[in-house]
């Protein structure tokens, strides 16, 4: 026989008195568990094991379930920039719950009906096609086109389930969801990708090239650009990304490296220098072709 803590384990570090009990666990075990503190009692019908997170704990003080921009990031899917815990409650729950999380953000809370309940939400977290849907209704347009994106690149969601919830999206992503592809291998990558082709560049995502691999995005076929979000490009990543960006100069291609805060909060200086970097190099590309008229031998 599993223990108490162990089960709570395998239900996610979190488990309602109805799920241990259904599981054979007895009222005496639970509160042997709990004296014994291998189990915490997180409210009133609410268990917590020694591996719950703060959103957990957040979560079962306010009797809702993890779920829209919170739940994507459990999952590394794109939830743009808003940090705060976002909650599922019954849409007829009643009595008070806190207003902030307890690191003092405020919570937002999710009072609607689920519209994809089904066997792949827990008791403390919504189903991946919920926590999608009501993101996409949280975020703004850029965000949430990043956001469906992203659900499919980190096998959150498949393109079907995208499909799904496209079919019934606000008619304001209607333009976005045009522009979907699910190439992209993040959501800054997203973000970059439409910002340009909205300002006429011609962009292609996920170009593959010998020796490197895939390389995010290449403008007007002379700028290659990289896109490093905040976790998946992380210290152990330095040296590898510095190898990348000198082959592909190599190769007669600009490199650039884009940060989040140079796309999200400082596009404007960023967007400058993209532009000079592109005439810089197709002024270079015409340059060289120019020359290969008459030196045959020229290796570029
Ligand atoms: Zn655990
Ligand atoms: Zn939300």
């Amino acid at each position: 026989m599993r223990s108490t803590a162990t089960l709570i384990c395998t239900l996610g570090h979190a488990a309602m008195t109805d799920e241990l009990l259904r599981l054979g666990v007895t009222p005496r075990q639970l509160r042997m568990a709990i004296a014994r503190g291998t189990v915490v009692r997180a409210a009133r019908g609410v268990y917590l094991c020694a591996h719950a997170d703060r959103d957990q704990r957040d979560a079962a003080v306010a009797h809702g379930r993890i779920s829209c921009l919170s739940a994507l990031r459990r999952a590394n899917v794109w939830a743009g920039i808003d940090r705060s815990l976002h909650l599922q409650v019954p849409a007829h729950a009643t009595g008070t719950r806190p207003v902030r999380d307890q690191g003092g953000q405020r919570i937002h809370y999710h009072w609607a009906q689920p519209q994809f309940p089904g066997t792949t939400e827990r008791s403390w977290l919504v189903s991946p096609m919920e926590a999608v849907w009501q993101a996409i209704h949280c975020l703004d347009e850029e965000h949430a086109i990043a956001c469906l994106e992203s659900a499919v690149h980190e096998g959150f969601l498949t393109i079907d389930q995208v499909r799904e919830l496209c079919a019934r999206a606000p008619v304001r992503l209607a333009g976005g969801i045009r522009e979907l592809e699910f190439t992209s291998g993040s959501g800054m990558e997203t973000i970059v990708r439409r910002r340009l082709r909205h300002v006429g560049y011609s962009v292609v995502a996920q170009v593959k090239v010998a020796g490197i691999g895939d390389e995010d995005l290449v403008v007007e076929d002379c700028v290659a650009i990289e896109t490093d979000g905040e976790k998946w490009h992380g210290p152990d990543r330095f040296h590898a990304d510095r190898i990348r960006d000198l082959k592909t100069e190599a190769l007669g291609r600009r490199s650039i490296r884009l940060t989040q805060d140079q796309v999200l909060y400082e596009w404007e200086t960023t967007l400058a220098a993209i532009a000079r970097v592109v005439t810089d190099a197709q002024r270079e590309q015409s340059r060289r072709f120019g020359r290969l008229l008459t030196r045959r031998d020229d290796p570029l």
